[in-house]
């Protein structure tokens, strides 16, 4: 039973994970690995053993939905039961990866096998339900599971990027090097920007980005300093831009995005750390008449689009394939 009643499952403190009754629209899958959201597994890891805290967590909720950031994540497993109602949308033995949230994913977890940190990827041995609703996409034959969960995980960052910025448009990327920021920066620079700045705080981070060739300038700054990121990127793309997305896995990155965003412009809030309040008060504050895009994580085709452009970009590839291949 969802707790409280009649609240709807992300809204939820608590859903019912008793995977012993299938509903006839439903679909139950046997849980391998979480790929666990980027903002919640950093939260996580300042306040200790990660894979505890997940099993208390799914215990407590009935599903990994991390209270501090209210993010989760997605899964990857093989269908173990369809229900009657749904039975042409997937068959047992399936390998699938969900495209919804955890936090609104009915999840038993019988244990934490392994917690990989370097891919924020937790093995486990579970179960899951589907619902109706609930977007899953098959594995794709050409890539290592891994890394087509790590792609599939932020599926709508890049769809979204790619119609929403227009030929000739400057174009800031705020955590370029991390696995969004890549496939925006890589979208971006297909979708015609005539500059793709992108910010990373770390040299190594940079590096990655600047292997990757989309961004025209990679500078190495605090996305949470908003001013002297604002000051680089101006330099840097030779004016404000038209187009910025945060794809920082941390907080206080609003005002670094706004102010180098010109009026007129549109920013696109992907990263979870968003917060509302400091975005729409911070963007009042200095009179900047941006349009400020919510970070959903869906666009209709967004795992096609996305695995396309890992298919399509090899310096891409080969990056996603090291790092979480
Ligand atoms: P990721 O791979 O961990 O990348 C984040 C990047 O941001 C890393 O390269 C990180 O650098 C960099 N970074 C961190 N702090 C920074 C700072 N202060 N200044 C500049 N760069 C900084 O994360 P991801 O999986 O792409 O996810 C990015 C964000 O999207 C997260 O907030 C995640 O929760 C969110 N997300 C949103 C959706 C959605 O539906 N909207 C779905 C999935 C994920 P280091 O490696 O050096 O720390």
């Amino acid at each position: 039973m969802v707790a409280p009643l009649g609240c709807l499952p992300q809204a939820a403190e608590r859903l019912d994970n008793d995977v012993s009754r299938l509903f006839d629209n439903e679909i139950v899958v046997d849980v391998e690995r979480l790929n666990v959201d980027s903002a919640s597994f950093v939260q996580m890891e300042t306040l200790g053993e990660v894979g505890a805290q997940i099993l208390a967590t799914v215990a407590e909720r009935g599903k990994q939905h991390n209270r501090v950031t209210g993010s989760g994540g997605m899964l990857l497993g093989r269908v173990a039961r369809v229900g009657s109602r749904v039975a042409g949308r997937a068959s047992v033995g399936e390998r699938v990866a969900s495209l919804v949230s955890l936090t609104l994913t009915p999840l038993h977890l019988e244990r934490v096998v392994a917690v990989d940190l370097a891919r924020h990827q937790v093995e486990v041995i579970g179960q899951a339900v589907l619902f109706e609703s609930s977007a899953f996409a098959r594995l794709p034959a050409d890539l290592p599971e891994t890394v087509a969960l790590a792609a599939l995980d932020v599926a709508g960052a890049a769809p979204q990027v790619a119609r929403m910025v227009k030929s000739g448009d400057r174009v800031l990327v705020l955590g370029c090097g991390g696995k969004s920021g890549l496939l925006c920066s890589s979208a971006a620079r297909r979708a015609g920007a005539s500059v793709v700045v992108g910010v990373e705080r770390s040299e190594a981070a940079a590096t990655a980005a600047r292997r990757l060739g989309a961004c025209h300038q990679v500078v190495v700054a605090d996305a949470a300093d908003a001013v002297a990121v604002a000051g680089m990127v101006l330099a840097a793309a030779g004016g404000e831009v038209d187009f910025a997305v945060s794809c920082v896995n941390v907080p206080d990155a609003e005002m670094g995005a706004i102010l180098a965003t010109r009026d007129g412009g549109t920013i696109y809030f992907f990263s979870m750390s968003t917060s509302f309040t400091k975005a729409a008060l911070g963007a009042e504050g200095i009179s900047r008449d941006v349009t400020m895009v919510i970070g959903n994580g869906y666009a209709p085709h967004h795992a096609e689009a996305t695995l396309a452009l890992l298919h399509d970009d090899p310096a891409l590839r080969s990056l996603f394939l090291e790092r979480f291949g």
